[in-house]
This record gives structure tokens, C-alpha cells and sequence, in this order.
């Protein structure tokens, strides 16, 4: 008998900030297929009789490609095996989920989504900075700069205007074309920017700058993804302080 697969947004990678949804699902899996992202004290919260597939892609050297995820989450399935499929932050938001989404429904199997914290949301907590401040903000943005295939790269043309917030998730560590795609994109060079590394985990770091003097700040490590707008000039990036996870009162 078929059994049922979880979509499973694991949230930025801070433990507290799975959700209670997401814990229990965990928790009540036969096998967990989690990417490269995710973090170890998450996989530390299941039990020891939950099978623990990696499946992650990392950067270029890609260990398993998109269609043998597909085809794992159906074997395991279709074997009777309650499936989670683990990603960072929400599957919905640059997971591609909906490849595998199309493979369930291709496949006749039953799932679910339960969504998790996107890391914009984790960043922005971080270094308490609204997304939206509706005194001066009318969008909200999610943009990368990475494509899945060998499409050509994103055009961001005209996309900003001084009311956008732009979230660019996947900078990569090309800083000066990023700045270039922002200027595309109609940001002005002072615009604040704010690139924020492994927001909400303990080695979270981050750099305040502009889009002009983007290019000049050290590239952070992955997973970082850079906050530009209006709103990040009222963040609060030096005092922000992380609170432990405690993982006890999970
Ligand atoms: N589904 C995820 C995004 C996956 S794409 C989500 O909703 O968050 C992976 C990218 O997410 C990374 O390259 C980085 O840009 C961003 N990211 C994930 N976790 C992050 C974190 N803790 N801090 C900063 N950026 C993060």
C-alpha cells in the first residue's frame, strides 16, 4: 500500500524554528530525505529508527540529480513508507518543489505540504529589520540570481523602485554583477543592503553596505542571501544577538 509524503519546510536552520507541525511529522516518518542545508541539530531531534537519506546538491557537483529525488520519494512511498521530504526554509519558496509535486501527482500519491519559515523571514528576524514598512514600502520582491538549468540568468529590469524591498536569495559570490543586476533592476547605489549569512544559526554573520559598495564587502559563506531596500537602513545589525536554541524545551 502506497503511504503518504510530507513536503516538509525545515525553516533558516535554527531548531526552535521548526514548526510544531513539522516536528511531529518528523518525528512519526520511516525516512527523512533532507538537503545539504539542513541543519544537524534538526536531524538530532528524530529518532534513531528514522531513516536518514541526504540528498543534498552541492554547488556544482551534483551527487543526485532532481529526478532521482523524484523517483526516491516514489519508491519509498510506494513501498509503504511514510516519506518526508525535509528542505531549508519553505519548499515553496526556490525548493523545487514543484518538480516533485508533479512526480506525486503523477504519480497518484497522496501528500502534503507543510510549510516552514522562509530564510527571508529568518534574516530579517535576525537583524530586526521589517520587510515591509508601509509608511514607505509597497513590495515585497524574493529574487535569485541562480537559475536550476542552463537558462540565461534573471532579468531584473525595472522590477525596483525606491518602494521595493528586494530579498535575493542565492547571491553567489559574484558581488559586482549582483550590482549591476540591482542597478538593472532600478536601485539607486546608496540604496542600503544588508548580506546575511546562515541567518538565525549561531555562526550568522553580517555585512551592512549599499548597492554601490556591494561589491567591496567580503563575500560571506552559503547559505547568505542579501536584504536591499529602504527597510534594511533601520536594521539593527550590530546588536543583534542570537538566543541559544534550546533544545530542551523541544
Ligand atoms: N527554500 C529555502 C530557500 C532554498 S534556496 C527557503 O525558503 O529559505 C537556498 C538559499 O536560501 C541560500 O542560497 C540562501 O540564499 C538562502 N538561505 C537559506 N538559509 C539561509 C540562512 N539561514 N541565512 C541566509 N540565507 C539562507
Amino acid at each position: 500500500m502506497t503511504a503518504k509524503v510530507y513536503l516538509v519546510g525545515a525553516g533558516p536552520g535554527n531548531p526552535e524554528l521548526l514548526t510544531v507541525k513539522a516536528l511531529r511529522v518528523l518525528r512519526s516518518a520511516d525516512v527523512v530525505l533532507h538537503d545539504a542545508l539542513t541543519s544537524p541539530e534538526i536531524l538530532a531531534l528524530l529518532p534513531s529508527t528514522v531513516k536518514l537519506v541526504d540528498v543534498g546538491k552541492r554547488c556544482g557537483a551534483k551527487a543526485i540529480t532532481q529526478e532521482e529525488i523524484n523517483r526516491l520519494i516514489l519508491d519509498f512511498a510506494q513501498s509503504g513508507r511514510t516519506v518526508v521530504r525535509l528542505k531549508s526554509g519553505d519548499s515553496l519558496v526556490f525548493g523545487r518543489a514543484a518538480e516533485e509535486i508533479e512526480a506525486l501527482r503523477r504519480a497518484k500519491v497522496e501528500f502534503e505540504v507543510v510549510p516552514g519559515i522562509t530564510a527571508a523571514f529568518g534574516a530579517a528576524a535576525a537583524i530586526r529589520s521589517v520587510l515591509i514598512d508601509e509608511r514607505f514600502t509597497s513590495k515585497l520582491v524574493f529574487v535569485t540570481a541562480h537559475h536550476a538549468s542552463n537558462k540565461p540568468g534573471p532579468d531584473w529590469h525595472s522590477l525596483a523602485s525606491p518602494d521595493t524591498t528586494f530579498v535575493l536569495y542565492m547571491p553567489g559570490e559574484n558581488y559586482a554583477e549582483v550590482v549591476k543586476q540591482l542597478m538593472s533592476a532600478g536601485f539607486a547605489g546608496d540604496m542600503p543592503c544588508i548580506a546575511i549569512s546562515n541567518a538565525t544559526k549561531a555562526e550568522q554573520q553580517f555585512h551592512r553596505t549599499t548597492v554601490a559598495q556591494l561589491s567591496q564587502v567580503p563575500v560571506l559563506v552559503a547559505p547568505a542571501l542579501l536584504l536591499v531596500g529602504e527597510v534594511a537602513r533601520r536594521a539593527t545589525v550590530a546588536e543583534a544577538k542570537l538566543n541559544e536554541p534550546s533544545l530542551a524545551t523541544l
